[in-house]
């Protein structure tokens, strides 16, 4: 690390200066520019708010840089926790590389998602990396916002621990953000439960630093924060069928049952399963319902015929069709596309929707065309019906006049 003491000098001085100049191309080379704009370090936003370049320099030339930010995790710095204090990432790796050798093989099912006796192990060491302070900050907001030097360092952590030709990064990525998200919403209520900043951080499980609490309580207070909390509360509870699995994966579940001997369940008695206590209660009256229609569905199945996923098997016909690019019961990293190939992906369908379109317009344009033709055709056959009459009342007079003459000759 170059040095950084500069921070501590005189905020006129030269020094001072081309430190604030280091620490911006820092901050751009770590791509921590968002907008335009960067974390300001200043005593006064204290790199909870985002200032636009040319201001943030403004500010830390003003109001001075943050005295203690010596390390710039918010701009890019890995943070590397140790027992002798911060230390910088490559000499952490080391560490944490030598004291663990043997790595955790994590069997995934055709899905890519972890099964078997590995599968809870794995997804709560990305449940411990998502409520690490240091390896996933909370002074980001969204996992949009957190920049990507954080989610390859918790791939790294991953890889470091766990191997298997079936992890993928797409996946961990995925549980990785669900269960941030799940962090974040605890960590709400806790701040709900006890709204001060002291008694929050007494009461929290995890030591988080005092300037990430101080981010993540400004962030809930905002009305952007509020409204999409209440809006997720509402969502929550209009979850007609909520299911009791806990922790266990639906992917472990089959898992677990093909392993007992017994064929891979189907998507309906995964639902059952999963809605259904040890007591052989379910949580509502609509489950309830729901379990009742599809025992009665399942029950006059043919013999031999399996009720594999579709958008028509027992499933779907008893709770309604999936969402858009998901498949119930399957869990997080299914796409229908793997069980319904001859459903058209949205994509498809917009494609195809389109050359219809195209057509439709072309049909149109015909019939304008045909119609046209045929007024012409009227107005012509109306013209000349309209000459035959003229030449008709000519004849007469003719045939008048040739009479008149016959009649005057006689
Ligand atoms: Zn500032």
């Amino acid at each position: 690390m170059e040095d950084r003491s500069w921070i501590q000098k005189e905020r006129m001085s030269i020094e001072y200066v081309k430190g604030v100049e280091t620490f911006i191309k820092f901050a751009i080379t770590n791509s921590m520019v968002i907008d335009g704009k960067i974390r300001c370090p200043c005593e006064k936003c204290n790199n909870c708010l985002f200032q636009l370049i040319r201001d943030a320099i403004d500010h830390i030339i003003s109001f001075g840089f943050l005295q203690n930010y010596t390390h710039w995790h918010y701009h890019g710095e890995l943070v590397m926790p140790s027992q002798s204090g911060q230390v910088g990432p490559s000499h952490a790796l080391k560490t944490r590389r030598l004291g663990r050798k043997q790595k955790f093989k994590v069997e995934v099912n055709k899905h890519g998602q972890p099964i078997g006796e590995k599968a809870q192990k794995f997804s709560s060491f990305i449940g411990k990396l998502a409520r690490n302070p240091q390896v996933t900050p909370l002074t980001y907001h969204t996992w949009k916002e957190l920049p990507q030097t954080y989610k390859d360092d918790v791939w790294n952590r991953v890889k470091e621990k766990f191997e298997g030709p079936g992890v993928k990064v797409t996946w961990v990525m995925k549980e990785h953000a669900k269960l941030w998200r799940c962090w974040r919403c605890n960590l709400r209520k806790l701040y709900k439960k006890h709204k001060a900043l002291e008694s929050c951080m007494k009461h929290c499980k995890v030591t988080i630093p005092e300037d990430q609490w101080r981010c993540l309580i400004q962030h809930f207070e905002t009305t952007k924060s509020k409204e999409q909390s209440e809006k997720n509360k509402a969502n929550r509870a209009m979850l007609k069928f909520p299911h009791n699995t806990g922790t266990k994966s639906f992917a472990r579940l089959r898992a677990e049952k093909v392993a007992e001997g017994t064929p891979e369940p189907s998507r309906a008695e995964v639902f059952i399963m999963t809605r259904t206590s040890k007591k052989g209660n379910c949580q509502n009256q609509a489950t309830g319902e729901a379990i009742a229609q599809i025992n009665e569905a399942m029950s006059q199945l043919p013999e031999g015929i399996r009720d594999d996923p579709a958008p028509t098997d027992i499933l779907s016909r008893v709770i309604g069709p999936d969402k858009y690019g998901q498949v119930h019961t399957y869990g997080m990293g299914v796409k229908p596309s793997e069980f319904f190939d001859e459903a058209p992906s949205r994509s498809e369908l917009m494609v195809q929707n389109a050359v219809l379109r195209e057509q439709l317009d072309d049909l149109h344009n015909k019939v304008d065309q045909v119609e046209a033709n045929q007024a012409e055709k009227i107005r012509q056959l109306e013209a000349s019906s309209k000459k035959v009459n003229e030449l008709q009342v000519q004849i007469n007079l003719l045939m008048d006049m040739i009479k008149n003459e016959e009649a005057s000759g006689n």
